[in-house]
């Protein structure tokens, strides 16, 4: 089979029909307009929907388009910080707080895939972190040292002579293995979270760009007119959901979001005895480089393998690139995967807030949700959910609302990331310094 530049995932499942009649018309008003049909939009209609409220999801492109269904499907513990920059940055009393979020993210996700009875490959295959350096490796002696005091949660090291039961590889100093981390198709699973929306009485526009949104009150109630390429709509509460695709329609958030390509290939389906080799307990892994790779077998038994090979936003020339760049990573982790073809090559985009952290909130009264990094399967799905909480008036447990949310420095930046290729190179020299 040629190299397909397409994402695999999309080939195992057909997203919901939503939108068969492109004229079908937006409700005049609803409670709460939702800004991205992925899993945080998605989440948090859902939620709002079961709990009564009226809700639309507007949807620029079709379910699932942006980050949402390419993936790694990784659904992981941890933030992208390490837990000591995380306690100087926000004490010890936040950092528990957010590090029992993060475990409680995949809690969220798995009670989700059960009661909506989706069926994504979700799987508690745990996660697998793989020194590229002694010195990351004696880092996480620290590292699960601090998080079994401070978090009272296990994270086993395994040292290099033992790694062998662990990966099919000889390139690491060693590894560090999170038992609660957990695997999925992510496209199932934002198909499934666009019908239990659907289900629960949400309405999703998929071909409905916002471009803008203004305070306008009606009957006396304050709230928001949100014009779209389908016409305009009255809400009370706006959410947005739209992660590294934020764009000018909330410039105030687009300001304070880097978005950030990130690439996949996946080869043929590998046989029985290969994909043991490789990854003989099937865990999410990835490595402790900046510029890092991850990789996993998918469920039919392909490598799948990603990384930051270019960090712009994807293109058709990036992602073609990409592919090689990919191949050749992977071949250096697996020697013994080198005859084996690489079958789909995609990209998408990443939010990177500038303190790489997760942020939630309002921002000028329009409630958001984003700055995922990487980690934004189990985040997403759980930040939709609390924020849908907040707007219906609870007061959630959510450590990342009300923590600073930094611009750029000196403020030099409009949400056009020239730096990029400067930061790709800065990355790549840590990775060769530390
Ligand atoms: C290649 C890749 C691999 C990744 N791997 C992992 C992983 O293994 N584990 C992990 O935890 N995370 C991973 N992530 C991150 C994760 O996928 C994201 O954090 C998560 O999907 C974000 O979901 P979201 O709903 O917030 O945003 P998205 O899924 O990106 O959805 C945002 C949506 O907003 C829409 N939109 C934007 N502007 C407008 C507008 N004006 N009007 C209407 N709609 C609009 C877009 O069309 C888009 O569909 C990865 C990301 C990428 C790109």
């Amino acid at each position: 089979m040629p190299l397909l530049e397409q994402n695999y995932w999309l080939t195992t499942v057909g997203m919901p029909k939503t939108d068969t009649e492109a004229a079908r018309p937006l409700p005049e008003k609803v409670d709460v307009a939702v800004i991205g049909a992925g899993f945080t939009g998605l989440s948090a209609a859902r939620t709002l929907a079961r709990r009564g409220a009226g809700v639309a999801v507007l949807e620029a492109e079709t379910i699932g388009w942006g980050a949402s269904s390419r993936n790694g499907g990784m659904v992981l513990t941890g933030l992208k910080l390490g837990v000591n920059k995380l306690i100087s940055m926000y004490g010890r009393e936040r950092t528990q707080r957010m590090y029992a979020a993060s475990l409680a993210t995949i809690d969220c996700v798995e009670k989700i895939v059960r009661e909506e009875k989706i069926a994504c490959d979700f799987s508690r295959s745990g996660h697998l972190e793989v020194a590229c350096k002694k010195k990351h490796f004696d880092d996480y002696e620290r590292q699960a040292e601090v998080i079994a005091r401070e978090f009272n949660h296990k994270l086993r090291v395994v040292p290099r002579d033992k790694l062998r039961s662990e990966i099919g590889s000889t390139i690491y100093y060693g590894g560090m293995v999170d038992e609660v981390s957990a695997g999925l198709n992510p496209a199932r699973y934002v198909a499934g979270l666009a019908n239990a929306a659907i289900k629960a009485g949400a309405k999703v526009f998929e071909s409905t760009w916002v471009g803008a949104i203004k305070r306008q009150a009606r009957e006396g109630a304050p709230g928001w007119r949100l014009a779209t390429s389908r016409g305009a709509l009255w809400a009370r509460d706006v959410f947005v959901g739209t992660s590294g695709y934020t764009g000018k329609v909330t410039p105030a958030l687009q300001k304070k979001i880097i978005p950030i390509g990130s690439y996949i290939i996946t080869t043929e389906i590998l046989s029985k005895a290969l994909a043991r080799k490789v990854s003989p307990r099937n865990r999410m892994i990835y490595d402790s480089k900046n510029y890092l790779y991850y990789y996993r077998l998918t469920p039919d038994r392909r490598m799948l393998f990603g990384g930051r090979a270019a960090f712009f936003p994807e293109t058709p020339d990036s992602i073609r690139k990409s592919a090689e760049i990919l191949r050749r990573g992977m071949i250096e982790v697996y020697p013994q995967l080198r005859d084996t073809k690489v079958e789909y090559v995609w990209g998408g985009t990443l939010d990177f807030a500038f303190d790489i952290m997760p942020h939630a909130g309002q921002m000028d009264g329009i409630h958001f949700a984003l700055g995922y990094a990487g980690h934004g399967v189990a985040m997403a799905t759980y930040q939709g959910q609390k924020m849908a909480e907040l707007i219906l008036g609870d007061k959630p447990e959510n450590p990342f609302v009300g923590i600073p949310f930094p611009g750029a420095p000196l403020g030099l930046y409009n949400g056009k990331p020239w730096f990029l290729p400067l930061a790709g190179a800065w990355y790549k020299f840590l990775d060769w310094v530390s």
